[in-house]
Order: structure tokens, then C-alpha cells, then sequence
């Protein structure tokens, strides 16, 4: 699950990335308006960040045009303590929660874990599950029956990319996007390294469930 920050006090979106990082998200940041608006609108996001106060074009410029985009993902607001009618504007324009500052941690992660709960399908206390195969998001374990391994932090993120979108082609530009980040240089080789460890690893625990390779475009994940 891919979570942009957009946060111009680089304490706390530091302090953001490294806690969100330790929870197996893979997170970008950015600490201004104009950056962060441009990144949200690549559509790669599962969850945005969102302070209010930001230099350049502020937090609900920011919502109210990516929603008039089409963007749709969760946005959670970060609102400071005299922001409040902000508050109101911005669950208004759009914004699933807010939390205001300073908060807990562990309150936003429960934030986070409760609002990708509406939208990921089959989703089941903190379980994704497909055909044989249940990857949990909090042990990052894999199992299917009684086996389980447990996955790294890129072969987490691509398996429950692909426990999002069962029976679809996923394109190795679309996986490089969402996994590594729209401005990264990795290659299809990236991909494909990762996916075989995968395959290995469902061979492992002995699933019926594989990611077939579609020629010429991508991976699907398939019941075989
Ligand atoms: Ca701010």
C-alpha cells in the first residue's frame, strides 16, 4: 500500500515516513503544495496525508482538485488545533478523516488501517485473502492451510497489489508506478526478480494460486 505525505514541517514528515515505513508502506513525501498536488495526481496512491497549512497551494486547493480529477482515494487531514472551520471545509471538499495535531502514532495507524479497510474488497481483520492464499497485513505473512512464510517489504507491497486486483493483467509499468514510485529508476528486471520470488514462495507453501505471466504486459494472479 503506497501513502503520500504532504507536509511541510519536515519533522513531523519524517517522523511520518519512518513510522509508516516500520509498518510496511511504502511512502513518499513532499513539503509543499505544488509537489504535492502534482504527486497525488499520478493515481498511485492508496491514502494521502494532507496538512492544511502548506506554502503554495494549500491543503484543500490540493483536495478539492484532485477529487475534481477523479482521484478518489482516502485522504486523511491534518489540521492544527485553531484550524477547526478548516476542518469542516475539508471533510466538505472531500476528506475521509482528519486528526489534529499533535497526535499519536499509534492513533494514525489505526486511522490508516480503518480507512483502507473500506476500500480494499475482502478485506477481513487485516487479512487479504484470494483462492488458497491469505496474506496478513500486520505479520506480512503469506500462508495458505497450514503454511505460512513470511515476506519482505517489496514482495509484501506486490502481493497485496495483486490480492487487490485477482484475475486482472497488471502491467510491469503500472507494478513499477505503485511499488517503487512514479520518479524511480527501476527496471522490468526489478520486476521480475521480485515476482520470481514470489512464485517461489507460493511453491512453497504449496498454494494452487500463481502469477501468470501475460505476455508482452504484465502479471496476473490467477487461480491455476
Ligand atoms: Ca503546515
Amino acid at each position: 500500500m503506497r501513502i503520500l505525505v504532504v507536509e511541510d514541517e519536515e519533522a513531523i514528515a519524517e517522523a511520518l515516513a519512518h513510522i509508516l515505513t516500520k509498518n510496511k508502506y511504502l511512502v513518499d513525501t513532499c513539503y509543499d503544495g505544488e509537489s504535492g498536488y502534482d504527486n497525488a495526481m499520478t493515481g498511485i496512491y492508496d491514502l494521502i496525508i494532507l496538512d492544511i497549512m502548506l506554502p503554495g497551494m494549500n491543503g484543500l486547493d490540493i483536495l478539492c482538485g484532485i477529487r475534481k480529477n477523479g482521484i478518489s482515494c482516502p485522504v486523511l487531514l491534518l489540521t492544527a488545533k485553531d484550524e477547526i472551520s478548516d476542518k469542516v471545509k475539508g471533510l466538505d471538499s472531500g476528506a475521509d478523516d482528519y486528526l489534529t495535531k499533535p497526535f499519536a502514532m499509534e492513533e494514525l495507524l489505526a486511522r490508516i488501517r480503518s480507512l483502507s479497510r473500506r476500500t480494499d474488497h475482502a478485506i477481513n481483520d487485516n487479512t487479504l485473502s484470494y483462492s488458497d492464499i491469505t496474506l496478513n497485513l500486520q505479520t506480512y505473512e503469506l500462508s495458505c492451510g497450514g503454511n505460512s512464510l513470511a515476506l519482505g517489504l517489496k514482495e509484501f507491497s506486490i502481493m497485496e497489489y495483486l490480492l487487490n486486483n485477482p484475475n486482472k493483467v497488471i502491467s510491469k509499468e503500472k507494478m513499477i508506478e505503485k511499488i517503487w514510485g512514479y520518479d524511480s529508476d527501476a527496471e522490468y528486471n526489478n520486476v521480475e526478480v521480485y515476482i520470481s520470488f514470489l512464485r517461489k514462495k507460493l511453491r512453497h507453501i504449496h498454494s494452487v494460486t500463481s502469477i501468470k505471466t501475460v505476455r508482452g504486459v504484465g502479471y496476473r494472479l490467477e487461480e491455476s
